[in-house]
């Protein structure tokens, strides 16, 4: 995907065959990706969201980690609006601040870190020397179920099922964010 986005946002200048040699695209910085976002007219929540996906920028990922943060706090014991998704449960501080937390990871986090995103984990020793498939992913891409959102967040699991519908809610929020930036830029 990284690459896909390097070659639409910078047709000439990218030597496809160098890529992953480490000296084709040090040239191209995070500023350079976010002028020529910018000239494709993506707002700022966009840039920083492909930034944060796409390019491990620090600071689009601190700006998304903040973006996040502001919405489970809607739905928190310090700042409860009438326009709270589910008004029947309420998060505390620590329990918002650790769901927002397991969000940023769900955005970030696609390669397994079971596995190193391989799909296979290999065993040694003399009974079970082989290799067996990763349960935590399907072909490296991390799983994001319900209960390693719920061990993530450290939400009980009656409080996690109250959350589920808000989390989704977000989750949904940060995919439309993604899809109009995607849009712009083809
Ligand atoms: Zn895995």
């Amino acid at each position: 995907m990284k690459l896909e986005l390097m070659s639409i946002l910078f047709p000439k200048s990218i030597d496809m065959e160098g890529i992953g040699t480490s000296k084709s695209h040090d040239a191209i910085t995070a500023s350079d990706v976010q002028t020529i976002l910018s000239y494709k007219k993506l707002k700022e929540e966009e840039v920083n969201l492909i930034l944060a996906k796409y390019f491990d920028d620090n600071s689009a990922r601190t700006w998304l980690l903040k973006y996040i943060k502001s919405r489970t706090l809607e739905q928190s014991e310090v700042f409860i609006s009438e326009q709270a998704v589910n008004p029947n449960f309420i998060l505390t501080f620590e329990e918002h601040s650790s769901l927002a937390m397991c969000l940023w990871l769900e955005t970030l986090l696609h390669a397994c870190p079971t596995c190193n995103g391989v799909g296979i984990i290999k065993l040694s020793g003399y009974i079970t020397n082989g290799i067996i498939k990763c349960e935590d992913c399907v072909a490296g891409v991390y799983v994001w179920s319900d209960k390693v959102r719920q061990r993530i967040s450290g939400l009980n699991k009656d409080k996690y099922e109250k959350a589920k519908s808000f989390y989704n809610q977000i989750i949904d929020d940060i995919n439309d964010i993604e899809t109009n930036a995607l849009e712009k830029i083809q």
